[in-house]
């Protein structure tokens, strides 16, 4: 069994103009996934998601206004940070399609373990807000199809992207049967992650302070994280990769560097080896420069593979 690595280049026309989530992300991760290490990877486009895989994490009206939103030409700016260019819907939609897939033949035993290489990214969608370059949160829904598709039971979200996954965090929130635990620099946007925001006892934050290097973020895993996610047992972890705690990254202060990133998918894939059969969907969500996001998308798909071998 392999790697599924599912992208489409409807993900690399979404374009918000002056943002640093930009089209040129995806082509530095399809660069550095050109080496031969990677030919054993099965290569698949995302298909288009059904509104109803949406559906299980956002409104049917969510869904229709952001498709309503989505200027024919020219841009509609949602937020500061958020903006729709022509392609954006499709764009969201494949990555929510590919997030859908990769929970699929991961499911089926068809590939041990699968990763998204897609945008825009997802974790700070909420139910009902886009927001933070996010539309659909891939994630979550993600982890809420395995369980309506595939009678898994309990769904982990591990999310190491320097911001707290919001959105994420909303739409578990009431739902004991969901895990989402993160790490992330706090303070630093969206505000929240707070350890004291434990859901229904099914969020685990640990906030890092801005400057905190991969031995925190190890802490961080070894005290709080891993032992977290044994207890809650999952039949399936979902990572929200986000590369931007690295130590180049632009937008924010952890320092982590490309081997920080190995050690972290490492432990996934062993927990994953040793509890859920090495069930793993991993979805993109931040990283900023494009050097550091080529050279550890690397890195993490690397060890994905080993995993599947
Ligand atoms: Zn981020």
């Amino acid at each position: 069994m392999t790697t599924l690595l599912l992208s489409h280049q409807i993900c690399v026309r979404h374009e918000m103009p002056g943002s640093p989530e930009s089209p040129a992300r995806l082509e530095a991760i399809e660069q550095a996934l050109q080496s031969e290490q990677f030919s054993s990877l099965q290569r698949e486009d995302c298909p288009q998601a059904r509104k109803d895989h949406i559906a299980l994490a956002h409104g049917g009206d969510y869904i229709d206004a952001i498709c309503d939103l989505t200027p024919e030409k020219g841009y509609f700016a949602i937020d500061g940070d958020t903006t729709l260019c022509p392609h954006s819907y499709e764009a969201a939609m494949k990555a929510a399609g590919g997030a859908v897939r990769a929970v699929d033949a991961v499911m089926s035993g068809e590939v041990n373990n699968a990763f998204c290489a897609v945008r825009p990214p997802g974790h700070h969608a909420t139910k009902h807000q886009a927001m933070g370059f996010c539309l659909f949160n891939n994630a979550a829904i993600a982890a809420l199809h395995a369980r309506k598709q595939h009678g898994a039971e309990r769904l982990a979200v591990i999310d190491f992207d320097v911001h707290h996954g919001n959105g994420t965090q909303d739409i578990f929130w009431d739902e004991p049967d969901m895990f989402y635990g993160s790490t992330h620099q706090m303070p630093l946007y969206p505000g929240t992650g707070a350890v004291s925001e434990t859901g229904a006892g099914n969020i685990v934050n640990t906030p890092l302070k801005s400057g905190a290097d991969g031995a925190k973020i190890k802490e961080a895993f070894n005290d709080r994280l891993l032992p977290a996610l044994f207890d809650f047992s999952p039949d399936l972890i979902v990572i929200s990769a986000g590369f931007d705690a690295h130590i180049d990254d632009p937008l924010a202060g952890l320092r982590l560097t490309t081997q920080d990133f190995r050690w972290l998918t490492l432990k996934l894939a062993e927990f994953a080896d040793n509890h859920c059969d090495g069930r793993v969907v991993s979805l993109l969500e931040g990283g900023y420069d494009l050097r550091a996001l080529g050279d550890c998308v690397a890195t993490h798909v690397d060890v994905l593979l080993d995993a599947g071998l």
